[in-house]
Parts: structure tokens; sequence; C-alpha cells
């Protein structure tokens, strides 16, 4: 497992390996690594020869500045977890290297960027597509590995790909839980006891929730699951959203013909934590 810091030297290495005839699997994170993000990764190594991680927190997804700043960065520890998986390379730029100039770039996503995530923090969705694809640039992946339970950012990521015409394959893994079912996130290390504790409530319901399909209407459900949560004094949603799984277009019926996701966020004190499950 080898550590590299310079967009250059990262080409050097890969085009040396595609050379070879070697496939190059690709999982970009933020670091603070935990079970999830180690699923992809194993995920990667199994699927190809060589393995890249990048550890990156990225400032222009962020829209709050006080998120970027208290964000939890653990570099050690990381490269402690990850060298149990043997992924080759782990990619950990600072931002002048990725930024050497300001990325004026601006992705139009339409529907997927409106609502939920991108509509609760605008520009978000722009600032990832940024990373994403100078990191598809430097890495040149044939398999890039991303996690269901960012799962807007999958559809945003596979629309990315399909209007620059990448080559990459991108492939979606399970979301990974913690014993109690709260979907493990690097937010969660800043959730203290009690929150923590509470917390566990939002997947509780999630899975509650499915099995009052079909007895209450789309509408019903929505309005249970928000008053349930809403209940604990620790929990207060900021949206839950039931979509398909292409357009992210609002489920009206659970009769219509397509995946139905519901997608949630809930504020913890001042940490905003996702899920969502598939009805
Ligand atoms: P992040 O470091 O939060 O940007 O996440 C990096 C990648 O790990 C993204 O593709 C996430 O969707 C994925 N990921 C984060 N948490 C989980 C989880 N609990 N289960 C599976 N994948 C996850």
């Amino acid at each position: 497992m080898k550590t590299v810091k310079l967009v250059a030297d990262t080409k050097a290495i890969i085009s040396k390996y595609k050379a070879e005839g070697k496939s190059v699997g690709f999982v970009p994170t933020m670091g603070a690594l935990h079970a999830g993000h180690l699923s992809l990764t194993e995920q990667s190594v199994k699927d190809n020869d060589i393995t890249i991680v990048s550890i990156f927190v990225n400032p222009t997804q962020f829209n709050n500045p006080n998120d970027l700043k208290s964000y939890p960065r653990c570099i050690d520890e990381d490269l402690d977890k990850l060298s149990k998986f043997s992924p080759d390379i782990i990619f950990i730029p600072e931002v002048e290297e990725m930024y050497p100039e300001p990325d004026t770039r601006i992705f139009n996503f339409g529907n997927l960027d409106q609502i939920m995530e991108g509509k609760n923090r605008p520009g978000h969705f722009n600032g990832v597509a940024q990373v994403v694809s100078k990191l598809f640039d430097i890495i040149n992946p044939d398999n890039a590995y991303f996690g269901q339970k960012d799962f807007q950012q999958v559809a945003v990521i596979k629309q990315m790909v399909k209007d620059l015409k990448l080559s990459v394959n991108i492939v979606p893994c399970p979301i990974i839980r913690e014993k109690d079912g709260l979907a493990m996130s690097s937010r969660n290390t800043l959730l203290n006891d009690e929150q923590r504790k509470n917390a566990s409530k939002i997947s509780e319901t999630l899975f509650k929730a499915r099995n009052l399909v079909p007895k209450l209407n789309v509408i019903q459900l929505k309005d249970w699951v928000v008053k349930e949560i809403n209940k604990n004094p620790y929990l207060s949603v900021e949206y839950f959203e039931i979509v398909d799984d292409t357009h992210l277009n609002q489920i009206k019926n659970w009769d219509e013909d397509n995946i139905k996701i519901g997608c949630i966020t809930v504020q913890v004190g001042n940490i905003r934590l996702i899920d969502n499950v598939t009805f």
C-alpha cells in the first residue's frame, strides 16, 4: 500500500498499470473511514487488479463552512484501517493540488439536483461533480465504487458519467449499518452519547415504515415517518421523500412500476444524518 500526494505521481503510476493491461478500481472518500468505506474498498480489491482509495475532504461540496471545519480528519487511523484490505494506492492530495485554480465549472443535473440534498445543500452536488470528475480524470478507473447510503449522489454521478461520456463503470454498494441499525457515517463520531443512542430511531422508523406499505398511502406514510421521528426530542426531520431510483421523481402511488426509495435527512443537534430505505 503506497501513499501518494501528487497528481502527476498518481497519473504516472496508473498509466504504468494500464500499460500492463491491469484493471483499476477506485474508491473516493473524505476519510474518517468506517466499515462502510472499507466495504467499498474490499469490493474493489475483489473486482480489480489494482485499487486506489482517495482521501480528500473536498471544500467545494460543503455549503456550510462550519461543517467543513468540523469534518473529522484522522489520516493515520484511516491508513491503518485500509492496510487490512491491501489496496494498492492511497491518494491523499492537498487542496492546492486538486484546485491550483478555482473550479468554475457548473454542472446541470436538472431534477436530480433540485430536490432533497440538492435543495437543502445548494451547490453540494456541483462540488461533488467537480471533485469526482477531476479524480476520474487523474485515475482513469475502470470501476468506481459508491455507497448507496448517498443514494442521490449515486444518481448524480451516474448522470455525470453519461453527460461527460466517461467510460468508468459506477458500482453502487449496499449501506453498512451499526448493530442498532444506524447507517454508518463519518459524522456519527460527532454525536454525543445521548444523540448517538437516539439516532438509531431513524433507521428503526424507516424499517417499520416498510411494513406499513400498502396499508398507508404514500402521503400518509410520509407523514407517519416524519411525526414518528420528530417525537424524539433529539431528532428533527429536514425532509423525507419517496422517489424513483433513476429520475428521483416523487412517488404518488405504491402501484407505480418502479423502484421506490425513501430518503431522509435528520438533524441531530447540528449534525445532519442521511439514510434511505427501499420500499
Ligand atoms: P464519504 O467519505 O462520506 O464521502 O463517503 C465515501 C463513500 O463511502 C461514498 O460513496 C459513500 O456513499 C460511501 N459510504 C459512506 N457511508 C457508507 C455506509 N454506511 N455504507 C456504505 N457506503 C458508505
